[in-house]
């Protein structure tokens, strides 16, 4: 499933990281998901907690953002209303996705360094 993967590529990132700074202990662990990155949020809350035991995660909440799509137009830079066709009403230019709405990003770690 496209959420074990994405979980598991996130953990091995984490463990790099926490490796890599030095870290005694991982506390907190954020992802933001963007509206259309095409992951489900409770599938991946589920993913998370069947792959986390055993791992440096084992005791991490994990916190999911949602990041709401949004829209603009490349030339003019305008705003897109939610739910208009995606062109611009003022330039007629195909409408571009603004930066986060199909991405899954490790947004922060919360390390305990020492
Ligand atoms: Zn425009």
């Amino acid at each position: 499933m496209h959420e074990y993967s994405l979980v598991q590529a996130l953990i091995t990132r984490v463990e790099a990281e926490a490796r890599r700074r030095g870290a005694l202990k991982v506390h907190g662990l954020s992802v933001r998901m963007g509206e259309l990155a095409g992951v489900d949020p409770e599938l991946f809350q589920t993913a998370y907690d069947t792959f986390r035991a055993g791992t440096v995660c084992a005791e991490v909440p994990l916190t999911l953002k949602q990041v709401a799509a949004s829209w603009s137009c490349p030339t003019c830079r305008a705003a897109i209303p939610r739910g208009a066709a995606l062109r611009c009403q003022a330039c007629g230019e195909p409408a571009r996705l603004d930066e986060g709405g199909d991405a899954l990003t490790l947004d922060g770690i919360d390390l305990e360094v020492p």
